[in-house]
């Protein structure tokens, strides 16, 4: 057992465990219910300490101020690496009372929403708790999202007002943000009356009088204290929009009481938080990662964190590590992508900087290949860090399935572990559950608290995604197997299994074959169809630096996977690829991989989430030789 828990598969049992954990918040009214739920189509409802009161952005802040108010609850490390600022509890309860009054001064109430377009500085969650201490629910757009897909989430979710900055940056680059607004707004019938703009390069942007404000000369009008709006815990915290991965991106609703319970819950447990730790997780709070894991969970908790305003490959590819020296960061929570982009850059990056701080180490987001996994716990970790391979979704609030931080026997590429009170399933193509080893559809049988409580004005949509597949359970859209020692493996997206001569493949596997070999960086494996053997493999590739592409190579990367997973999964084909097309928090999108394979460019369906639109084009160029 990896987390200590009571038998917890009796609704009582669990009810009485959560409601013993609804005490880690201060409750205006605290709940004497824990869950009233059901899966069912006839009576469908998902709700947690009903009865309570609360507002989230005091968890965040007040109740840390007689105690612990002098404490570092950021570490702002600028895109410049010159730039630095430590910023305390007290004065990011004052930025935040400041920004909730300016809101509410300009008739910004209870219930409204309102869009956050911010770059990677304090501001963002200052504006995020600004919404929540004044009722108002929050939907904050990833800034490097365009000027449509901003204008297609602001609409959707009917903002009244929008948050944003002057310019971002990013590396040698500024991202235009308040422009991008001006571009969206004048797409909408019915745009926001109100956008405040946040100074944060100082350059000149236009304004739109009677609309536009700026947030220097608003924040010292404003009194430095804000009244927190009491809020019943099933009233929405925010909207947040899904990677969009798969389709079109979905309007995920949480609530507040649940979901403060849970974000503070898992951070504590799965990264066994200590008061003196330096936490850093390098999501961007456009993604549900920054929500739960850099402000809810880590503020809930009073954490010291980093926050990092650029990006991983600037001014060089040292940048993640020397911010780790410079912070003596302890506990580092990274995704996939980036440490693969690192692995590529070569070690000496690394192992320039003093890593003796770091003592636990995450990964989120994509199943990790055990190759970087490795890389990550030898390089990085040297060997001394556990890994937290945490796997979650942006409809499940916090993490649902992960090792440990305390188990030093941790497998590569293995989720592992269910927190306590989550009650995870595997189940076959019929919903008829699965006993012992074996590989099955990832449902979970019962609710829990950080659960997504709707998708934004489609019920009908929640419903039928999550819960019509296999009825009274919410499926996840993930396989997993489980092990002989009852330990969860993510195996991917089950739309991407593979069919090939009968033989069910995860494209995981195949790609973590691939990436193990001494040239590979990356590899997205799809099926297409094939005439013999009902779907035949195909295999994007990119190399690592400096190595030149060659259809020997190719060959012998197809014997490479034939050796290390058996005759079955030899690739029909292997394209040696510049890039991968990618979301914007860097997943790969294998449905966009799987129409070139499958020789149909004119459905790559929508995307607008896609980070560099011109790999698509040299992957459509490369696929023509397999016409
Ligand atoms: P969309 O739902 O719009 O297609 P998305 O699923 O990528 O986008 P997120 O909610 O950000 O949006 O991602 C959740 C998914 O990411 C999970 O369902 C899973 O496929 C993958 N994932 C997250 N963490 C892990 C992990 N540790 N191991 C394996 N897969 C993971
Ligand atoms: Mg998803």
């Amino acid at each position: 057992m990896a987390y200590d828990a009571a038998n917890l598969s009796e609704k009582s049992a669990l009810d009485a465990f959560w409601l013993e954990e609804a005490k880690r918040l201060t409750w205006m009214e605290a709940p004497t219910v824990a869950s009233d739920v059901s899966f069912e189509r006839d009576d469908f409802r998902i709700k947690w300490f009903e009865d309570g009161v609360l507002n989230a952005s005091v968890q965040c802040l007040d109740r840390h101020l007689a105690e612990r108010g002098d404490k570092t609850a950021f570490i702002f490390e600028g895109n410049d690496p010159s730039a630095c600022e430590r910023i305390s509890y007290r004065l990011a309860h004052e930025e935040v009372c400041r920004m909730a009054n300016v809101l509410k001064s300009r008739g910004v109430g209870k219930g409204d929403r309102v869009v956050l377009y911010m770059p990677m500085v304090p501001e963002a969650a200052y504006a995020m708790l600004a919404c929540a201490r004044i009722g108002a629910v929050h939907s904050v757009v990833f800034g490097g999202f365009s000027p449509d897909a901003l204008a297609s989430r602001i609409e959707d979710c009917g903002a009244t007002a929008i948050i944003t900055a002057d310019e971002g940056r990013r590396g040698a680059k500024a991202i235009p943000l308040k422009a991008n607004v001006d571009l969206a707004l004048e797409r909408l019938a019915q745009p926001p009356k109100l956008v405040l703009t946040i100074e944060v390069t100082g350059a000149q942007v236009p304004l739109t009088p009677g609309r536009d404000i700026l947030w220097s000369e608003e924040r010292d009008e404003v009194a430095p204290t804000c009244d927190p709006e009491p809020m019943a815990a099933e009233d929405p915290l925010f909207i947040l929009y899904t990677s969009g991965s798969t389709g079109k991106p979905k309007g995920v609703v949480h609530t507040t009481g649940g979901y403060m319970v849970y974000a503070s819950f898992t951070h504590e447990k799965v990264f066994a938080l200590q008061t003196d730790d330096v936490f850093w997780c390098t999501a961007d709070v456009g993604w549900i990662t920054g929500h739960s894991y850099i402000v809810y969970g880590p503020m809930a908790n009073g954490a010291t964190q980093v926050l990092f305003e650029g990006v991983p490959s600037w001014p060089d590819a040292g940048r993640m590590w020397e911010v780790v020296a410079k912070h003596r960061v302890s506990i580092l929570y990274t995704a996939p992508t980036a440490i693969r982009a690192a692995m590529r850059e070569g070690d000496e990056f690394v192992t320039e900087h003093d890593r003796s701080s770091l003592r636990l180490l995450g990964s989120v987001g994509e199943p990790i290949n055990p190759e970087a996994w490795r890389w990550y716990h030898d390089v990085v970790g040297e060997g001394r860090c556990p890994i937290v391979d945490t796997w979650w979704q942006t409809e499940t609030g916090g993490i649902l399935i992960s090792p440990s931080a305390k188990s030093s026997d941790n497998k590569p590429g293995a989720a592992t572990t269910p927190l306590p009170g989550v009650l995870p399933a595997l189940v076959d193509n019929e919903g008829k559950p699965l006993d012992g080893a074996v590989d099955g559809n990832l449902v979970l049988t019962t609710s829990w608290p950080g659960q997504a409580r709707g998708v934004w004005g489609d019920e009908q949509r929640f419903f039928d995604t999550y819960f019509s597949t296999y009825p009274g359970t919410y499926f996840t859209g993930d396989g997993a197997r489980r092990d002989e020692d009852g330990d969860y493996w993510i195996t991917g997206r089950v739309d991407d299994v593979l069919n090939v001569s009968g033989h069910r493949m995860g494209t995981a596997e195949i790609e973590s074959a691939l990436v193990a070999h001494a040239s590979v960086a990356e590899a997205a494996v799809v099926g297409y169809p094939h005439d013999i053997k009902g779907q035949g493999v195909h295999c994007y590739v990119t190399l690592k630096q400096g190595i030149e592409a060659s259809d020997a190579l190719a060959t012998e990367l197809r014997g490479h996977v034939r050796n290390e997973i058996g005759p079955v999964a030899t690739p029909d084909r292997v394209q040696l690829s510049p890039g991968l097309p990618k979301t914007r928090s860097g997943k790969i999108m294998r449905r966009i991989l799987r129409k070139i394979a499958e020789g149909q460019p004119d459905q790559l369906g929508d995307t607008s989430t896609l980070s560099e639109p011109l790999v698509v084009e040299s992957l459509l160029k490369g696929a023509e030789k397999f016409a």
